[in-house]
C-alpha cells in the first residue's frame, strides 16, 4: 500500500516539472510551490518553479552529494507526511501524529475550507484507493488540497502539548532560523502567521528576544502560508516552555557620527 502510494506520489511529483494548480488561487498554489522545492527531490522542478534564475548556495550544495540516494531511497518508504516535511522550505512544520488527523473531532470546520478533502485526507494518510483513477493534473490539484489541509492541521497541533513538545525539539535545533538583529546574538527564532485564515500572508519568523518578526531568510519559507503556523503558536509555546524564553536584550544599537551620538531630533 504504503509503497505503491508513494511510489505515485514521487513519479507525479518528478514527472509533472510545474505542477500544482495552474488554475487556482495564488496562494493556494505557494504552498505547494514549496513542496516543488523539495529539499530530497531532484532539483529540476525547485528550479523550474521558482527561480530559474537564482540559486543559493544551499540549492548546489543539496544537489551535488545526496541527490542521487535521497531521490531513490525517500520516495520508497516514507510516509506522505514525512515526505512533505522533508521538502525544502518546510522546515518550519513539523510531523503531525496520523492519530490526531484521525480524529474527526480535530478537523472540525475544515472541510469546508479545502476543496477535495477527502481525497486530501487520504493522501495525507497515505490511504491509496484513489490513486489508480486520478490523471496528473487531478493528482496535482488534490496534493495541492492536501498540503493546504495539512498545513491547516498542523496549526492546530503544533498548539496541542505534543506538538509543542515536537516543535520544542525544532526549536532548540534551531530549524526556524536566528534573529537576523546583531544584538540578538544568534537567538533561535519561532514561525508565527499573520493571519489564520488561509491566503492572509506567508509565514513570518518570531524572536522571542527582541519580539519583532522578520521574514524567514530561506526563500522557500517565505512561500510557505502563514496561517499553516497560525498567530497563537509563538506565544503559546513561550508559555508552556518558559525557560525557552531569552532574556531581554540589553545592548541596543546607538547611531554616531564621527563617533559623535546624535541629538534626537537630528536622526
Ligand atoms: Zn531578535
Amino acid at each position: 500500500m504504503l509503497k505503491s502510494e508513494s511510489t505515485s506520489r514521487s513519479g507525479a511529483t518528478r514527472s509533472n516539472p510545474p505542477p500544482p494548480l495552474p488554475k487556482s488561487s495564488s496562494s493556494l498554489r505557494a504552498p505547494s510551490s514549496s513542496s516543488n522545492a523539495g529539499g530530497k527531490k531532484p532539483p529540476e522542478s525547485a528550479s523550474a518553479k521558482h527561480n530559474s534564475t537564482a540559486h543559493s548556495p544551499h540549492d548546489i550544495s543539496d544537489t551535488g552529494s545526496e541527490e542521487t540516494d535521497l531521490s531513490t531511497s525517500e520516495g520508497d518508504d516514507s510516509s506522505w507526511i514525512s515526505w512533505f516535511c522533508g521538502l525544502r522550505g518546510n522546515e518550519l512544520l513539523c510531523e503531525v501524529d496520523e492519530d490526531y488527523i484521525q480524529d474527526d473531532f480535530n478537523l472540525c470546520g475544515l472541510p469546508g475550507q479545502v476543496p477535495f478533502y477527502e481525497y486530501a485526507l487520504d493522501m495525507i494518510l497515505d490511504n491509496d484507493s484513489l490513486s489508480g483513477e486520478l490523471d496528473g493534473e487531478e493528482h496535482n490539484e488534490i496534493e495541492s488540497a492536501a498540503e493546504l489541509l495539512y498545513g491547516l492541521i498542523h496549526a492546530r497541533y503544533i498548539v496541542t502539548s505534543k506538538g509543542l513538545s515536537a516543535m520544542h525539539e525544532k526549536y532548540k535545533r534551531a530549524d526556524f532560523g536566528r534573529c537576523p538583529r546583531v544584538f540578538c546574538g544568534g537567538q533561535q527564532c519561532l514561525p508565527v502567521g499573520t493571519s489564520d485564515i488561509p491566503r492572509n500572508g506567508s509565514v513570518k519568523i518570531y524572536c522571542p528576544k527582541c519580539e519583532d518578526l522578520y521574514f524567514p531568510r530561506c526563500k522557500y519559507q517565505s512561500n510557505m502560508d502563514g496561517s499553516y503556523v497560525g498567530t497563537t503558536f509563538p506565544h503559546m509555546y513561550l508559555m508552556t516552555y518558559p525557560s525557552a524564553k531569552p532574556a531581554k536584550p540589553v545592548q541596543e544599537y546607538v547611531p554616531r557620527v564621527f563617533g559623535f551620538k546624535l541629538h534626537r531630533g537630528s536622526r
